[in-house]
């Protein structure tokens, strides 16, 4: 008997790395398991097998495409999870301005501060944003990205959030990358509604949501909820709406200041609460019980000059997930290295190599909903990985601005190395 799948030739091809150090993170209960020997094998773009050579089933082993890797380090592709990678213009004048003396009322006056980047977004056409974010995009492809978020929050009206988003699609047909995107239309309040954020949520925010999510353009609905930004009551407005619509969401929570804002998003099942410097012990209890997700961004930490760490420590205690991501964006994170990252949460948070490895793949992956998809080296999933000329997974944490990739494999497929 000669199974379908055999005679089909689509899909029938398997091929097979061997010889790799392999990295699954697929054990989240601790401890950085290295196989030495290690194969993995592809069929139809997910993992047929992930593990020990000598474990390697018969029918695996009879592999069309065999690609010895030569002793190099194999780990699930990286994910950048929390990303404003979309956006018009730059905001180097007003890094420029500040160094040289300038006070926040002098770079407002010159034009500059998230005012700019509204306007430079909103000259853009979805083709325009997608073609002035490639340039970052591949930066982050060629360190082993292969899934990214990106949220909208540079057009504060609806056609502005909407082209936001429309361009992170386009950017998924242009490159090799799985794209998440997240609608971030409380992200800030634009000039016209100055001091009437309950408006711009009910004229703006609410009906961009509902046109973008009949387009089929949102996954997640995110908010800036902060003493300069929304108020936890005021999220709860957007975060009601996105529960009748069934979108999950996700919060930019205690980055300045303790609003409580963790504990509010946790309330409504939130995937993940985001950068977290100012959070409480009851804030990451909170977080634990509704298995949210803590995003450190240590770009954003760095660019700032913060002082205040996240709670790293509290939310071990409390047995929340750790993930971490560039957070890129043009005014407080133009960082585009997930490898720096790494770097920069070991070096500027104490978080373990192991945590940084995890925290850019397996729980970048559950932050975004996409656990069961991607995010480790485990048969079923898609095979999205990344091979690095490095002999300890350390290194890819301990060095600075220094991309050992060798290959990056996306859905079984080589795209680039
Ligand atoms: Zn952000």
């Amino acid at each position: 008997m000669i199974e379908n799948s055999d005679i089909s030739g689509m899909g029938a091809t398997t091929s097979l790395w061997v010889n790799g150090r392999l990295l699954t993170l697929a054990n989240d209960a601790g401890g950085l398991e290295l196989i030495e020997d290690g194969a993995l094998a592809v069929k139809d773009g997910r993992i047929a097998f992930a593990g020990r050579s000598q474990d390697l089933p018969l029918a695996l082993s009879r592999a069309t495409d065999v690609i010895d890797v030569e002793r190099r380090l194999i780990t699930p592709a990286l994910i950048d999870c929390h990303t404003h990678i979309v956006f018009g213009g730059d905001r180097a004048m007003e890094f420029e301005m500040r160094l040289e003396g300038a006070t926040y009322e002098d770079v407002a006056r010159a034009g500059g501060g998230i005012v700019s980047s509204v306007k430079a977004t909103n000259a853009l056409s979805p083709e325009g944003l997608a073609e002035a974010a490639l340039r970052r995009v591949d930066t982050l492809l060629a360190e082993g990205v292969s899934t990214l978020e990106i949220k909208s929050g540079y057009g504060l009206s609806i056609e502005g959030e909407l082209n936001m988003l429309r361009a992170a699609r386009l950017i998924g047909t242009l490159r090799p990358v799985r794209i998440v995107t997240t609608f971030l239309g409380a992200h800030a309040t634009p000039v016209d509604y100055k001091g009437r954020n309950r408006d711009y949520l009910i004229d703006i925010v609410l009906p961009a949501m509902e046109q973008g999510h009949a387009e089929g353009l949102i996954d997640a609905v995110d908010g800036f909820c902060e003493g300069i930004a929304f108020s936890v009551d005021e999220m709860r407005i957007v975060f009601d709406r996105a529960r009748d619509l069934g979108i999950p969401v996700k919060l930019h929570a205690e980055q300045l200041s303790n609003l409580g804002g963790a504990a509010m998003a946790a309330s409504y099942g939130a995937l993940s609460a985001d950068h977290l410097e100012y959070l409480d012990a009851e804030g990451a209890a909170a977080m634990a019980d509704a298995g949210t997700v803590a995003v450190l961004l240590p770009g954003a930490f760095y660019a700032i000059n913060e002082t205040q760490k996240p709670p790293v420590q509290a939310l071990r205690d409390a047995g929340v997930k750790i993930a971490i991501a560039t957070d890129c964006n043009p005014g407080t994170s133009p960082l585009t290295s997930l490898l720096l990252t790494m770097n920069m949460s070991a070096t500027l948070f104490r978080l373990t190599v192991e945590e940084c490895l995890a925290g850019a793949t397996r729980e970048a992956a559950r932050a975004l909903g996409l656990l069961a998809e991607t995010g480790t080296l485990e048969e079923g999933k898609s095979a999205d990985f990344a091979i690095w000329d490095v002999q300890r997974p350390a290194e890819l944490v301990y060095r600075i601005g220094f991309n050992p990739l060798y290959a990056r494999i996306f859905k079984g497929q080589q795209v680039s190395a």
